[in-house]
């Protein structure tokens, strides 16, 4: 029921559909119906001529802008537009230098501050995603996730004491969001980190403004959040899922159009002590890495969807993870449990390799 509701809210009306069988399988319009309407009324082999491509530094990591049409300097614009917008969200969302967030979260225990709207929403969603994973996604992660310095030359493990007193200031049901006046209130001690949402986010906004630029086919991604609008020079975007392990094996590939694949996993930033690896994905109930998954990929409409689901999937473990999964509507997965055992939800399964 609660999974339906917030499914809802994030899928708008999208639709997301299985095509034909076997492998060549297109995942396809889970975006929103205007999307949905600019690439049905564009023809891929006509408007499919040039291709433009940008790749940036943004949010810690390479956004890549790729997009097909016929007008050059139109696609450059939108590309520019794109990645202003993109830098946009991590300015308003970032913990990494002061922010709107950094702001909020200085004035834990005054009680409600006023934000930007986007960002009340955002922080909504988020409690949306605690509720919907069983608190497996829980942004107040963030007093933890400090303890834990993912450079792969500061190896300080952080001690049980130190874990247990700031797992006293996680824990989202203690977040008061009040959307009709855009107002938020931290208890003391607790702040706010949007690391495993907002780049979700940031890729939907930034296909959101190629579409208004008129871009009919194209590319968002941007470290393992991906979003797709159309197709490729007439074809699906195929996308390879390699193994967290070994990143030469491609473990499945799926073809995809106007829809959000996002990866999250325990290979991205890490470091190894003692043959242990400690990564940045953080078990809210244990305050240590998780130990659930060592890497998941969500197909959904919305990137920050599968973006938030991707980050839960890897506390959650495969099992419940893809339980979740199957219970939501045009949401599949593929997920590699911590025995390296590779599972994939029932629309995926041809996809496999
Ligand atoms: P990446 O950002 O590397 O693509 P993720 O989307 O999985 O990977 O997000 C990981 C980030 O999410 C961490 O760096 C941290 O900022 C944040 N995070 C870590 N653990 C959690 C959690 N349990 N719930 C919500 N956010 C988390
Ligand atoms: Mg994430």
């Amino acid at each position: 029921m609660v999974s339906q509701k917030i499914q809802r809210m994030f899928a708008l009306t999208g639709i997301c559909s299985v095509l034909g069988g076997g492998v060549c399988s297109v995942f396809s319009n889970g975006l929103d119906p205007d999307t949905v309407r600019a690439s049905a009324s564009a023809s891929p082999v006509q408007d499919a001529i040039l291709t433009r491509k940008r790749t940036v530094l943004a949010m810690g990591t390479d956004l890549v802008l790729e997009v097909n049409g016929l007008d050059s300097i139109k696609l450059d614009a939108a590309i520019d537009a794109a990645i202003l917008e993109f830098r946009r969200i991590e300015d308003l969302m970032t913990d990494w230098r002061p922010s709107e967030l950094t702001r909020l979260n200085d004035a834990a225990g005054l009680g409600d501050q006023v934000v930007p709207r986007e960002l009340a929403v955002s922080i909504q969603r988020s409690l949306e995603m605690s509720e919907l994973t069983a608190g497996a996604f829980d942004a107040t992660f963030a007093p933890v996730g400090k303890l834990w310095k993912m450079d792969q030359t500061l190896l300080t493990i952080p001690t049980k004491s130190a874990i247990e007193r700031a797992l006293g200031f996680v824990g989202w049901e203690k977040v008061v969001v009040e959307l009709t006046s855009n107002k938020v209130s931290l208890p003391t001690g607790m702040s706010i980190g949007l690391g495993g949402i907002a780049k979700g986010y940031a890729v939907d906004r930034a296909m959101r403004v190629l579409l208004e630029h008129g871009v009919k086919h194209g590319m968002v991604s941007a470290g393992g959040d991906m979003k797709v609008l159309g197709d490729n020079r007439g074809e699906p975007w195929e996308i390879a899922i390699k193994h967290p392990r070994n990143r030469e094996t491609v473990m499945a590939s799926i073809r995809i159009s106007n829809v959000s694949l996002v990866t999250s996993g325990d290979y991205e930033r890490f470091f190894v002590k003692n043959g242990k690896r400690y990564h940045h994905i953080i078990d809210p109930r244990t305050g240590s890495p998780s130990e659930g998954c060592l890497s998941a990929t969500v197909i959904a409409p919305q990137a920050e969807f599968a973006d938030a689901l991707a980050t839960a999937a890897c506390v959650m473990g495969s099992s419940s993870a893809l339980q979740l999964i199957e219970s939501l509507d045009r949401v599949e997965g593929i997920l590699v449990g911590i025995d390296g055992e590779v599972r994939a939800s029932s629309g995926l399964l041809h996809s496999l390799r």
